[in-house]
């Protein structure tokens, strides 16, 4: 068997499979040992805890992962990675492949049918990332797995900029109070592009996102709050003074006063505004 974690155990199973990498699936496959193990560990499992991870690829990661952890469900969307994938992992016995798009699947199902759990406690995902639809998996996994304690990450050295950033950037945006509305989130480590086969044209990080119990904020109507948000970064160079009046079709000189009595300036643009203060705005001025 050819080890999967170097440039030559990767041509030798794609060579040996007739695999092309589909760019449409991100498929840039991480052939350094030591980033691989650095990984794993910082997703610090421990043997009793099962993870989870997104795109396999052709199984380096899920190696390094099953070696310190209780199990690994591991979703890849392309089935024909499958014989290469039967062979990288052969004799795992703690592993699990389930061939669908993560998207459209119920993770915390598919992982309790997988373990034949009665019921979910903790798990933790652990994963190198398809890059063309980080946003839907982190927005996926924030809202729709309860269980999940922690998301160790590798995404684009950009969109963890995004994720990180600071009130006032130019990254700061709908992604960053998504995150923050439902994790901490940890910087773990940078991973240069010639880590990867095929090279991709960036460079990486990888981040850690913590969900907290409850949200960060507390919000009357939720879906009003997320609708405010996703409205005011669309209209980043609006003042909030005007995108509130058009958001809850009220006149503006009684905006004007209620931001001001709330302590926030009218002047302000959405990239200025800290997330509690969006949420003050929407529990006085939604319904
Ligand atoms: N884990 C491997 C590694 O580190 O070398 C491969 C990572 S590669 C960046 C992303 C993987 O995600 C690919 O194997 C790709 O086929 C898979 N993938 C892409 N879209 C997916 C989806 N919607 N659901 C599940 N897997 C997906």
């Amino acid at each position: 068997m050819n080890r999967i974690d170097s440039i030559s155990g990767i041509r030798y199973y794609l060579g040996k499979y007739g695999i092309h990498p589909r760019k449409k699936w991100g498929q840039n496959f991480l052939l350094d040992g030591n980033i691989l193990r650095k990984i794993a560990l910082s997703c610090n499992p421990g043997s009793e805890n099962l993870l989870v991870e997104i795109g396999p690829g052709l199984g380096a990661l899920t190696k390094e992962l099953a070696a310190i952890s209780r199990g690994v469900l591991a979703i890849e969307i392309d089935s024909s990675l499958r014989e290469p994938l039967a062979e990288s992992l052969h004799g795992l016995k703690n592993t699990y492949l389930k061939f669908a798009d993560v998207l459209q699947i119920d993770l915390e199902e598919e992982l309790r049918k997988a373990f034949g759990l009665q019921e979910i406690s903790g798990y933790k995902v652990c994963a190198n990332i398809p890059y063309n639809i980080t946003t839907p998996i982190i927005f996926k996994l924030l809202e729709t797995c309860p269980h999940m304690e922690s998301a160790t990450l590798m995404m684009q050295k950009e969109v963890a900029r995004r994720i990180l950033a600071s009130p006032g950037s130019k990254e700061y945006g709908l992604l960053t109070l998504t995150t923050a509305y439902y994790a901490d989130v940890k910087y773990m480590m940078p991973v240069s592009r010639n880590c990867f086969f095929p090279r991709p044209e960036v460079d990486s990080s990888v981040i850690q996102l913590l969900p907290i119990r409850g949200k960060r904020v507390q919000v009357k109507d939720e879906l009003s709050f997320k609708k405010l948000l996703r409205v005011s970064f669309q209209k980043r160079r609006k003042t909030i003074l005007n995108i509130c009046a058009d958001f809850f079709a009220r006149e503006k000189p009684e905006i004007h006063s209620i931001l001001t009595a709330i302590g926030i300036d009218p002047r302000s643009r959405p990239e200025n505004l800290a997330i509690e203060q969006f949420a003050r705005i929407s529990n006085i001025l939604g319904n």
